[in-house]
């Protein structure tokens, strides 16, 4: 008699840059194929969710690669993501939006983002199992720095915006629970000494340099596997699969697997199951039928709401880590402060109790989504407002607090103070508005000429997404 298995059918991918249709598409041919039902779709950055234009021009890249990708038809519930999607953010994202979402929220009806940093919990019939994340990649010079990017974004913190921060590094060092799968865009430092550096190098031979200075992968990530020792831990943004075990000193291991971007032919995805026994199983599947929840995390939102005022402080946050160059490993600066945050949060732990919290579905579109039929420039000015996102409000609320202290931070309401100057587009787009303004003026003035001339002529002035050079 086979054995039934009770689990979730989970499978991970690497980078999505936008290709909304496609991986769900891969997903319903495996699904197909293998006669199953995948429960979860977890995504390890490079998501790119742009709702329209202005989203676009929020995600730093090179003007080629500039593309709105399908995101925007999940976004208005035109297509459907055929399972439940959680994703982090990588280097390449519609940065604004996701900075709505900074504690984490839908980002589209079954896509869920977790977040800058964050600790969830997933549970399907009798399998569940803990996952935690943080978003962005590692640049040593902006890690001590705030969270300091409000709305509307310079063009230099287009890139700020996704460098790891080290108060999100901070919680998750906060965190003493069993964590089972985490995610992350870049590689955990000295990760390649735990799988096959020979295999890696002949398929990436450009990484030898990095690898000799160890330099290669995020020194907060190798920090945070050393900590939370989690079961999994899933990767990206290196463009190669890489597999590696890293047998921790007490026993624990952690299975970490790298994972390419999605280009038809490249190992961009792996499906697994996840048993109620805490076992993965490859090629043999679940097939209960529960619904998959989630739910919040009752020691994240003990740590949430007891580093609130590291993020409300911003600019005069104290350094929290060290680099340690004997030991090459991070350090936490303050060891008695560290231990005040640890028993501030170990109470707010009893508040919070045991009560299983669940995340809402309180998605909402909130800004118009792309319109294929609009080739104006409209979608590219910023919005004068950005109020705080109604899911950041909700779970604000968890902690009795309104959010204002976040303001400018992580919304903008014009008729508060704010930090920054008006917005100043990246120097190409600005350049782009103005050179787009000129031609809608001149083409509006040949239009009022041409309908002064014959008042029956058809309207064919607007712009065509394909006119913008960026975009070709
Ligand atoms: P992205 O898609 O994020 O723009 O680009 C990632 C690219 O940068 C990949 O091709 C990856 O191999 C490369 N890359 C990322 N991090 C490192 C690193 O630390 N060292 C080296 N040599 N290449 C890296
Ligand atoms: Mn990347």
């Amino acid at each position: 008699m086979i054995e039934q298995i009770e689990g979730i059918n989970i499978a991970v991918e690497g980078c999505f840059h936008g290709n909304f249709d496609e991986i769900f598409g891969t997903i319903r041919e495996i699904e197909k194929q293998k006669k199953i039902k995948i429960d979860l779709l977890l995504v390890c950055g490079d998501v790119q969710t742009h709702r329209n234009k202005h989203d676009m021009f929020n995600m730093a890249c090179p003007i080629k690669y500039l593309s709105m990708g399908t995101f925007y038809k999940y976004y208005e519930g035109k297509e459907a993501a055929p399972c439940l999607t959680i994703f982090i953010g990588g280097n390449h994202e519609a940065s604004n939006y996701l900075r709505e979402m900074y504690f984490g929220g839908w980002v589209a009806p079954n896509i869920y983002y977790l977040g800058d940093s964050n600790v969830i919990q997933i549970k399907k019939g009798n399998t569940t199992f803990r996952l935690g994340g943080t978003s962005g990649i590692f640049k040593i010079f902006d890690f001590n720095n705030p969270k300091l990017e409000p709305f509307p974004f310079k063009s230099e913190q287009l890139r700020n915006v996704y460098h790891t921060k080290q108060i999100d590094l901070f919680k998750l060092s906060l965190y003493e629970g069993e964590v089972n799968m985490f995610l992350s865009h870049d590689w955990p430092q000295q990760i390649h000494q735990h799988g096959s550096t020979k295999e890696l190098l002949k398929k990436k031979q450009n990484f030898e340099a990095d690898i000799k200075s160890g330099r290669l992968g995020s020194q907060p990530h190798k920090f945070t596997l050393e900590r939370l020792q989690p079961d999994f831990w899933f990767a990206a943004h290196m463009h190669v699969k890489f597999e590696a075990l890293v047998k921790h000193k007490t026993g624990r291991q952690t299975k970490f697997l790298a994972l390419d971007k999605c280009i038809a032919g490249r190992d961009f995805i792996q499906v697994f199951t996840y048993t109620k026994d805490k076992k993965d199983l490859y090629e043999q599947y679940a097939y209960n039928e529960e619904p998959i929840e989630l739910f919040y995390d009752s020691e994240w939102l003990s740590i949430v709401h007891t580093t609130y005022k590291l993020l409300t402080i911003w600019d005069k946050i104290p350094k929290l880590f060290e680099y340690n160059p004997v030991l090459k490993e991070l350090q936490i600066m303050k060891k008695d402060k560290y231990e005040e945050f640890l028993n501030e949060k170990r109470e707010r732990m009893k508040i919070f109790g045991n009560h299983q919290l669940k995340i809402p579905h309180n998605f909402e579109v909130t800004t118009p989504p792309y319109d294929e039929q609009d080739n104006t420039i409209k979608g590219l000015v910023p919005p004068k407002r950005i109020p705080l996102n109604n899911q950041m409000k909700s779970y604000l609320n968890l902690f009795n607090e309104s959010g204002q202290e976040l303001n400018g931070l992580i919304f903008y309401e014009p008729d508060q103070p704010r930090v920054i100057g008006e917005f100043v587009a990246p120097d190409f787009l600005q350049k782009q508005i103005e050179l787009e303004n000129q031609k809608e003026i001149l083409q509006q003035q040949d239009l009022k000429q041409q309908q002064l001339e014959e008042p029956s002529s058809p309207k064919d002035d607007e712009l065509n997404i394909q006119d913008f050079p960026f975009l070709q």
